[in-house]
């Protein structure tokens, strides 16, 4: 895939390799018992009602709008019953030690692009990949409105018996500026790259409405770069989705040659 003719479409093509990612917030509250004084462990008290192995890792969730006139939410939260780090959480990346549990905050539609580029012509060659999370403003603020609404969550009267002190960000975190330096410093992926091959018709398409690379014969770009914008919700389903009709749309091809 990286001969000469491609390494030039790559070049050619401005958005080829450009990539849409998440930005991941992950919260963590100290969780303990208030009546008690003990922490709390809400995954062994689960454990006693259900079968730890029947317990979902995100067992709760929801979908919010940072601005309530959005036709359609762009942050997603999860509620995990445990507490870890993030990938460069100042508590580290493992499970804890103590109880608590990890309120996550996704912004779906980002506007910052990535790219992932041909680093050289021998294929074994790691592509250069930029992520560039946070490059646009209105990632910064609406990602940070969505931190805001999880901390508001987590401080409602219904959760104070259970709830104690944030972590992650702690007390510290208070402007706008605190935010936003923390959400560099400790934010992380959320594991959801799309669109480094767009499907579409004009000329920054790299597939055609077939998902067969334009200027070349019988290859097909079959997964979730193929998706012209990143869809506002996990891309697993997605892109199985978008399997299920390449393989119609290659039958069907077939049939007609
Ligand atoms: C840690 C993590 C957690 C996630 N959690 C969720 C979730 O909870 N819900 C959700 O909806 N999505 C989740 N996703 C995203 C989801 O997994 C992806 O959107 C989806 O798998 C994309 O499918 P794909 O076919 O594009 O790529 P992939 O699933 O990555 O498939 C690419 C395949 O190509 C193979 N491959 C790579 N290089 C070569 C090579 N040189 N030769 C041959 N084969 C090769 C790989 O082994 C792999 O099987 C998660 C992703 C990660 C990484």
């Amino acid at each position: 895939m990286l001969d000469a003719g491609l390494q030039d479409r790559f070049g050619n093509h401005p958005h080829v390799g450009e990539m849409r990612g998440r930005t991941f917030f992950r919260g963590i509250e100290l969780v303990e018992d208030r009546s008690t004084k003990k922490p709390f462990d809400p995954g062994l008290k689960l454990h006693a009602r259900i079968k730890s192995e029947a317990m979902a890792a995100v067992p709760t969730g929801g979908f919010f709008r940072s601005v309530p006139s959005l036709d359609s939410p762009d942050l997603q939260h999860h509620i995990v019953l445990y507490s870890n780090g993030g990938a460069a959480g100042k508590h580290g990346s493992t499970l804890h030690e103590f109880s608590g549990l990890s309120a996550t905050t996704i912004m779906l539609r980002p506007e910052s692009l990535g790219t992932v580029e041909v680093g050289s012509a021998n294929p074994r060659d790691a592509p250069l990949i930029k992520s560039r999370y946070l490059e646009a403003e209105h990632d910064r603020v609406a990602l940070m409105r969505g931190v805001r609404a999880v901390r508001k969550i987590m401080r409602q009267p219904a959760l104070e018996p259970f709830v104690g002190d944030a972590i992650e960000p702690g007390a510290d975190v208070v402007t706008d500026d605190d935010m936003i330096e923390y959400l560099r410093n400790f934010g992380n992926t959320g594991f959801h790259p799309t669109s480094t091959c767009c499907r579409g018709v004009d000329e920054t398409a790299v597939v055609d409405p077939r998902l067969r690379l334009h200027g070349f014969e019988g290859l097909r770009v079959v997964d979730a770069s193929v998706m012209p914008s990143i869809t506002s919700g996990n891309t697993n389903a997605p892109t199985i989705m978008i399997a299920e009709k390449a393989a119609d749309m290659i039958r069907e091809d077939a049939r007609i040659s």
